[in-house]
């Protein structure tokens, strides 16, 4: 089972966000948030566990002990388990990286920018001295696997702002990296305007993809670049259609057959909402989960595909993908090793996977 957390709470809430979580809460909510997932995690086996928000390092220090106990006595980790959590370099120090480390194998730090003109813009608020100091700890602790995320195609933002970016990601010594662009529907949530240059952003797409490969990160999804080995295996797991338990407020599970939605609401997730049942049908499931790998590198393959819950004919989703090479020439790769979109195909993702659900 992979097991993710939402853990909803943030310092302040940056203007550009779309995850759910609550700023400036006590720290009776937090104990009561906890309170409540000891209540409902369910003793299982897990093979990889993602602690997301919010802030997860948001929580005191006696906040993240009590939550590292609550895993440790309900969840059997598999030998090689991955166990992630989401930081935010203003929110770490020293005894906290050091509990972290006994604990969780990877940890994704928010950067979002190395600049702090660039993060002023996009209203997070991290000094210099708590990125540096957020960086050399989490060097020092020498974790399996970091993460640095990272944000791109900001209002006024050049080319060689970028460049720097991601040269500072690649050399940060961390063996996966995150770009996700900023969209002007968030841009406008931060006040901003601009209109989208799809050829702005292609060209710090491709810069993030050649920069980093430099530094021996490549590209294995669209926006998710790694040493080899250093892919993030829950998000692998769940885009492949692995099953996925969820926990907190606005956490998805997938059963095999249903996706749930728990409320995005703390008040009612902590007063035991039921969550929202997405009942599409089994073709269509299977749809959304063929369309979500292909933003992967590697694609898909039969012994892969047949690892899906009640997943259907390989030969027939094969035949399927053929058609659609004539209209998008150049976008698919379809040999004995499977079936995957080429760098161009994954450009044109969002249009493929329309017409594949
Ligand atoms: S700290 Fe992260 S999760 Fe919280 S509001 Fe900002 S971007 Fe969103």
């Amino acid at each position: 089972m992979n097991l993710y957390i939402h853990v909803p709470f943030c310092a302040v809430k940056c203007g550009y966000c779309a995850f759910y979580s609550e700023s400036g809460v006590s720290a009776g909510v937090v104990d009561a948030y906890l309170d409540k997932l000891e209540s409902v995690i369910q003793p299982e086996a897990v093979d990889t566990v993602y602690i997301g928000g919010g802030t997860p390092t948001l929580l005191a220090l006696p906040q993240l002990r009590r939550l590292i106990s609550i895993l440790e006595e309900r969840l059997s980790f598999a030998p090689d388990a991955e166990i992630s959590i989401e930081a935010n370099p203003e929110t770490l120090d020293e005894p906290k990286v050091a509990l972290l480390r006994e604990f969780f194998t990877r940890i994704s730090l928010g950067v979002q920018s190395f600049d702090p003109e660039l993060r002023r813009r996009i209203g997070r608020k991290c000094s210099e001295k708590a990125l540096h100091r957020a960086l050399q700890l989490i060097k020092e602790a020498q974790f399996p696997h970091w993460n640095c995320d990272l944000i791109y195609s900001l209002p006024d933002e050049t080319l060689d702002e970028w460049r720097k970016d991601l040269y500072r990601a690649g050399e940060s010594g961390c063996d996966h990296v995150s770009c996700y662009s900023l969209t002007p529907e968030r841009a406008a949530l931060l006040g901003e305007t601009f209109l989208a240059d799809d050829l702005r952003e292609r060209i710090m797409y491709d810069e993030a993809g050649r920069i980093l490969a430099t530094c021996g990160i490549k590209r294995y999804e669209i926006s998710n670049y790694a040493v080899p080995g250093g892919e993030c295996r829950h998000n692998l797991n769940v885009w492949r259609g692995d099953l996925l338990r969820g926990y907190g407020p606005a956490a998805a599970d997938f059963d095999g057959i249903d996706r749930h939605i728990q409320a995005e609401n703390l008040t009612e997730w902590l007063n035991g909402a039921m969550p929202e049942t997405d009942h599409i049908t089994h073709e269509a499931r299977l749809n959304e989960i063929f369309a979500v790998n292909l933003r992967t590198v590697a694609g898909w393959n039969a012994p892969l595909w047949e690892k899906v819950p009640r997943a259907d004919s390989w030969s027939e989703r094969v035949a399927r993908v053929s058609v659609m090479q004539e209209k998008y020439s150049g976008c698919w790769l379809i040999d004995e090793a499977g079936v995957r979109l080429s760098a161009e195909g994954l450009l044109f993702w969002n249009d493929i996977a329309a017409e594949l659900l």
